[in-house]
């Protein structure tokens, strides 16, 4: 039976819903509803003016409606007044087809056909920096190898402790914080679910560590390079499959514990990465981490080339552990459900088409590239992912041709705004373009 929000806010004593959602930039969108009208919210939907956010319409197109999903309701753990709900649009009576989470439903809807649902858990890397951008907040957090560094950690233990209490409230299960790989960055894990939950958490996760960094005076970004020398801010990814209660990817005949379904997925994944970069790694400022020099650390932990290998973490898919892998393609500028979408989709025309994935490789690729120039490399900046996006039937097909379109034209646009006033340069500083653009990401 549906969840009534309106009992729900009663007995919880929320006063207010934010009802929100994510266009296909994966900027979070609300309106926020007094409970006194959210039974006629939870029906009909809030409306919004589709062209005021990135989802390709026009001004003259009529209102689309956000429909709260009763399901994603969170509390607010350090509002309690508040109760945030994840939606799906629809405009003219159906379904927004350029509306991420919708896109995700269709995607669990196709693997539902095989009686198959995929699990995944998401890595969030993220920098805590300092008011403009300019710097991390902890001036003394300046150790060439930082990854792990307790004294530079507990120096935060007021929110990273904040926010883990919230996922412990919410049900999330959190296992571990950690400072990463770069001065000023960190890394908080959570359980892995059904991917509709995990995507839902992922938008919330964003939004919870962006609100709470800031009610401790700090800033957090999930840019995937905020400075040129220090590792930038992944998002990987760790996905199986499932039927019922049985995990699909698990072979314990295989060496690396994967199944041939598995490796069909996986295959998918590897033949589609190119195009998949225009998702995965969405902004201008991705191309600094992927293809990217060693940094103060000695590794940049991203990925240049396509290959897989066991648990080795120099390639763009590693299997850590029997029935399941990680993908380390993602940054944090991913949308949340499109990253989801897009493993999803490849992983399905892998299925379809039995694609071989071929030998793992187990060599340290950052300094034995060289030796592997026969594999394909992933974009070097965001122009050639979007045209790979174009060229890519596989995607249209997945995503449906018009999303497809109305993202290459976003894309392009912006890519036009920022080449009027710069020039996408590595080896340079990164620009105002992209902290104004990225830092809020
Ligand atoms: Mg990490």
């Amino acid at each position: 039976m549906t969840k009534n929000l309106a009992k729900i806010a009663k007995q919880k004593k929320i006063k207010y819903f934010l009802i929100s959602f994510v266009d296909l930039f994966g900027v979070l969108r609300s309106k926020l509803v007094p409970s006194q009208a959210i039974s006629e919210m939870q029906k009909n939907g809030a409306g919004f003016a589709g062209f005021a956010t990135w989802l390709d319409m026009t001004p003259a197109d009529t209102d689309m409606f956000a429909i709260p999903d009763p399901n994603s309701l969170i509390q607010l753990p350090w509002n309690k007044e508040v109760g945030w709900l994840a939606s799906d649009l629809i405009m003219n009576g159906k379904p927004v087809k350029a509306s991420p989470r919708v896109m995700l439903k269709d995607q669990i809807k196709q693997l539902s056909k095989k009686n198959l649902k995929m699990k995944s858990g998401v890595e969030c890397e993220y920098f805590l920096i300092n008011q403009d951008g300019s710097g991390i907040a902890d001036q003394r957090d300046i150790q060439s190898k930082p990854c792990y560094d307790q004294s530079a950690l507990m120096r935060r233990y007021d929110l990273i402790k904040e926010i883990c209490d919230c996922m412990i409230e919410m049900g999330w299960g959190p296992y571990q914080n950690d400072h990463e790989d770069a001065n000023g960055q960190f890394e908080m894990n959570w359980n892995y679910d059904d991917c509709l939950v995990t995507a839902d958490r992922h938008v919330f996760f964003k939004y919870m560590v962006k609100s709470l960094a800031e009610k401790h005076g700090l800033r957090a970004t999930f840019m995937p390079k905020p400075f040129e020398n220090l590792t930038g801010n992944g998002c990987h990814s760790h996905v199986s499959l499932w039927s019922e209660k049985s995990n699909r990817f698990l072979d314990n005949g295989d060496r690396y514990g994967l199944s041939r379904l598995a490796y069909n997925f996986l295959g998918g994944i590897m033949k589609i990465a190119q195009p998949l970069s225009a998702f995965f790694n969405p902004t201008i400022n991705s191309y600094r981490r992927i293809n990217a020099p060693p940094t103060k650390s000695g590794a940049s932990w991203s990925p240049s080339s396509i290959s897989y290998s066991g648990n080795n973490r120099t390639h763009m898919i590693r299997i850590p552990d029997p029935g399941r892998f990680e993908l380390r393609l993602m940054d944090g500028s991913a949308n949340p459900y499109l990253l989801q979408v897009g493993v999803i989709s490849a992983g399905l025309y892998g299925i379809n088409n039995k694609s071989d994935p071929g030998e793992p490789l187990n060599c340290n690729m950052y300094t034995e590239y060289k030796n592997y120039q026969n594999l394909k490399k992933l974009p070097d900046e965001i122009e050639d992912a979007i045209d790979y996006l174009e060229d890519s039937k596989e995607i249209k097909d997945s995503f449906g041709e018009d999303v497809i379109n109305s993202y290459i034209k976003l894309k392009r646009q912006e890519i036009d705004e920022f080449n009027r006033t710069d020039r996408f340069d590595k080896k340079a500083p990164i620009s105002e373009w992209e902290k104004n653009n990225t830092l809020d990401c």
